[in-house]
């Protein structure tokens, strides 16, 4: 392949994404990623890795606020891993496009953490991870519940102007906001990359609502994280315990802390406030929904024995739209639409709140103890 042709290779490659349904593609490598965790560097997917083509694949506006306004779970949930599943068939074509031009390339799926069985070491191995990781320290509870990435496809996306971060620290795309699925593909053709977008076309206005509709508290606002890509300078809020949204996006916990709304689990029992306290609750939790019946739908997790991943929350991402109406919309979408309760067959129903804990407080108490804390004599 001559010049003019890896050129016109590299345009075609985007125009294939594009047309495949992609709102944004870019182009990141090592100088536009420098300076950023371990999760930035390229190589810990392919040895050979000079570039990765990175894609935001949008998600359907209509599904997300039936979703959000409590009406229907079950159609966003489907909608939600179908979308994983176009981006994953998209990120594998340009590979085999790019293996049959005689390239090395990967692509970069979704579940590239432990907690998505990716079994590979997602610790410093190298020198210039370590010192990364010295500038990034993952948290001992990000590492227990298995939540880096071998590759970290959000920073990719910054770097090369798929988006930028909002302050939730979720990526926003200039035409579909947050809600958007990433996918990536990591190749040792070395393409053109592309610049990061204009920081003054962030819409991102703090107007704090992925905050007003996260049912726990995982945003910080006091404390930013700041990274370092190329030379562009993103932050976010710091995220806290990764336990308390992994806790709401699993479906163990519902009820918001305020006690006013709940994500789309169906357990009126609050979470701690206190970290310390954390873990002994979802032990507990973890062991009523075991007891409760199953919620359909929802990702099979080959690499486990058995059961599925149900998607419960995602507010934080689903809320923001570059539209600030659209936003304020699906905010009280979200926090005014009731408590969301199980009912025996294992559908979910939002209800108003004193309706839902009347739903609950009817049940037989064996039942009940799954959903609510029962007072002991
Ligand atoms: S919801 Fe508001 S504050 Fe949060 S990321 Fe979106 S625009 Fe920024
Ligand atoms: S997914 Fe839900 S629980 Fe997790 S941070 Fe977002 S709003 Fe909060």
């Amino acid at each position: 392949m001559n010049t003019d042709e890896f050129v016109n290779f590299r345009s075609r490659l985007m125009e294939f994404l594009t047309a495949g349904g992609a709102c944004a593609v870019g182009i990141c490598n090592a100088d536009n990623l420098k300076g950023g965790p371990p999760s930035t560097d390229l190589t810990r997917e392919l040895a050979t890795a000079k570039t990765a083509i990175v894609f935001a694949y949008p998600q359907d506006h209509k599904i997300i606020e039936a979703y959000m306004g409590k009406i229907n779970h079950e159609k966003y949930q489907k909608h939600y891993i179908d979308i994983n599943n176009i981006v994953a068939g998209l990120s594998s074509e340009v590979a085999h496009i790019l293996q049959g031009q005689g390239f090395d390339a990967v692509p970069v799926y979704a579940g590239n953490t432990p907690s998505g069985g990716d079994g590979r070491e997602v610790t410093p191995q190298n020198a210039v991870q370590a010192k990364s990781a010295e500038r990034y320290p993952a948290t001992d509870v990000d590492m227990m519940m298995g939540l880096i990435p071998v590759l970290s496809q959000r920073y990719l996306a910054a770097a090369c102007g798929v988006g930028f971060f909002g302050r939730s620290g979720n990526i926003l795309t200039a035409d579909e906001g947050a809600t958007v699925v990433l996918g990536a593909v990591v190749t040792s053709a070395d393409f053109e990359p592309t610049p990061p977008l204009p920081e003054e076309d962030n819409y991102c206005d703090d107007c704090n609502w992925c905050e007003a509709v996260c049912p726990t508290k995982y945003m910080s606002t006091t404390e930013v994280t700041v990274v370092q890509l190329g030379e562009r300078t993103h932050q976010y809020s710091e995220r806290m315990n990764g336990a308390r949204c992994g806790s709401h996006m699993g479906g163990l916990a519902g009820i918001a802390n305020n006690g006013k709304f709940s994500s789309w689990g169906p357990s009126q029992k609050k979470l701690p406030t206190d970290d310390n306290e954390l873990f002994i609750s979802l032990m507990d939790l973890t062991d009523d929904q075991a007891k409760r019946p199953a919620v359909a739908g929802g990702f099979v997790p080959a690499f486990q024995e058995s059961g599925r991943m149900n998607i419960m929350c995602s507010a934080c991402n689903l809320v923001c739209h570059p539209e600030r109406d659209v936003r304020g919309k699906r905010v009280k979408m979200w926090t005014q639409g009731g408590l969301v309760v199980q009912h025996e067959n294992g559908t979910l129903e939002a209800m108003p709140r004193e309706d839902a804990e009347a739903f609950v407080n009817a049940m037989p108490d064996e039942r009940r103890a799954l959903y609510t804390l029962i007072e002991t004599a």
